[in-house]
């Protein structure tokens, strides 16, 4: 443990090089050519019409105080098309909520569900929220559409829908609610309805003053417990509830079909064949030098049994690696999915690794992953999960970074304790290989992740901690499911 010290000094130069998300503007043109391929879904400009027809803008934005308001940014270049049957194209449009006060922008965290637009061919238009399902507040499936439930507002009717999501198969939520002849609430839905059910959904926000962010929680369908506080910088916020959404279910009408669902742990780990990719991984704007140089770090990486495992997990992400003579540091870019490094870098595998294991973080965290990009809340946790993930995946290769080579403020208090509780940690997760078996082992990295917050390096540690984002990438890939080789 004490050798591994000695290494600090020779390899913190390398960090300097290995910083990694970074945060590019995600104003890229709308791609037609994908539009070519489908039979006959509704055109990017029928949809922009029938969105700016329903001002949906007016209608989903709200304030949460005299100051502050919530916006919703399409994500038009996030649109994905699914072919439910003959007739029904669905379009699902990510909303994006971004929080104004006065002339600042604020950063808006959805702890434990995703809202977006679902489009039913040019005609209709959903607003969906999907919760993802928590066991005493961590999300198990950060796959949208996976495990949880989904609710449609029919925005031209006002009719409410309810799924619930197992392992991405969608069914009719059954929801207790209160019959009535009247509608209950202030909704829109058309008279021509005779009976209704009324089922009231809660939702709550905390605001941090101390990080300046806005955290929003839905409640389970059909329930109103307030969720536990979250860590607010050195204080804790408690969640105050929202007015209580009134949904109106039409008893006659027919549900809409689930959309189609996603992710879930299928996990049979196809590559995606065909083109010029390798493990998954587009490598197609290599050249042939490049690529022999590529591969053999591939081929090193996979060594680490914990890596190849991860990757077989990412093959379906549709990460892309570039070469460019340009590039300073290793990024993985998280709008196109790509990691782009030098012809340096492209051999090192303690780099590539990096930024693999970042794009890993992205495919399980979702939409919301750039949030936490560098120098926003919840950066730290991001790169303390690789740097623990690294850590114990790269045991006893030649290639690994030296365990705690990040801890770096070494003049402060309490310094050697810490860096000795965090080797630890690495060395009981190399043990089992499987954080179930654990004890204690949330608590035990929390405290890790607080100490790396105190001694570790400024440009990883200093970020706000976000203590409702868990280590879902290092879950799955310790989860004891896989069998290496001693
Ligand atoms: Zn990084």
């Amino acid at each position: 443990m004490k050798v591994i010290k000695l290494f600090w000094y020779t390899r913190l130069i390398l960090i300097v090089f290995s910083c990694c998300l970074t945060f590019l503007s995600c104003n890229k043109d709308f791609d037609n050519a994908y539009w070519i391929k489908v039979q006959n879904p509704p055109t990017l400009k029928e949809l922009q019409g029938l969105y700016d027809n329903l001002n949906l803008e007016d209608r989903i934005n709200f304030e949460i105080d005299d100051s502050t308001f919530i916006r919703y940014k399409p994500e038009w270049s996030d649109l994905k098309v699914q072919f439910i049957n003959d007739s029904t194209i669905y379009s699902i449009l990510p909303l994006l909520p971004v929080g104004i006060r006065g002339r600042e922008t604020i950063v808006v965290n959805l702890s434990n569900y995703r809202e977006f637009i679902l489009f039913e061919n040019n005609e209709v238009a959903y607003y969906g929220k999907y919760i993802y399902q928590e066991t005493d507040g961590i999300i198990h499936d950060p796959a949208f559409l996976s495990n949880g439930t989904l609710s449609l507002d029919n925005l031209l009717n006002g009719n409410t829908s309810f799924y619930s999501y197992i392992n991405g198969k969608g069914s009719k939520l059954p929801v207790a609610g209160q019959r009535s002849a009247n509608k209950m609430s202030s909704s829109a839905l058309s008279s021509e309805c005779a009976e209704y059910l009324t089922v009231m959904t809660c939702d709550w926000t905390t605001y941090c003053h101390e990080t300046g962010q806005v955290f929003f929680r839905l409640s389970p369908v059909g329930t109103c417990l307030p969720p536990s506080e979250i860590r607010c910088g050195n204080t804790w916020s408690y969640w105050t509830q929202r007015a209580p959404v009134m949904q109106t279910i039409c008893v006659k009408y027919e549900d809409p079909a689930p959309p189609i669902g996603g992710g879930g742990d299928g996990g049979s780990g196809e590559n995606g064949g065909g083109g010029d990719t390798q493990g998954g991984i587009d490598i197609s704007s290599l050249t042939e030098e490049e690529k022999m140089l590529y591969e053999e770090t591939e081929n090193e990486i996979r060594e680490s049994c914990a890596l190849n495992h991860m990757l077989q997990k990412l093959s379906t992400h549709g990460l892309k690696l570039i070469v460019d003579r340009q590039s300073g540091n290793p990024v993985y870019v998280f709008n196109t999915k790509t990691i782009i490094v030098n012809e340096y870098m492209v051999t090192r595998s303690d780099f590539v690794a990096h930024e693999m294991i970042h794009a890993f973080q992205h495919q399980n965290i979702g939409s919301t992953f750039h949030h936490h990009a560098q120098g926003l809340p919840g950066n730290i946790n991001i790169e303390f999960e690789r740097m623990l993930i690294q850590d114990v995946a790269t045991n006893g290769l030649e290639w690994a970074q030296s365990v705690g080579v990040y801890f770096t403020r070494s003049d402060r208090d309490g310094f050697n304790f810490a860096v000795d509780a965090y080797i630890d940690l690495v060395e009981d997760i190399i043990a089992t290989k499987d954080i179930s078996l654990i004890p204690n082992f949330d608590i035990r990295y929390r405290d890790a992740l607080q100490s790396f917050n105190r001694y570790g390096h400024p440009s990883y540690a200093d970020s706000q901690i976000l203590t409702t984002l868990q280590p879902v990438s290092l879950k799955m890939i310790f989860d004891g499911s896989y069998n290496c080789p001693e």
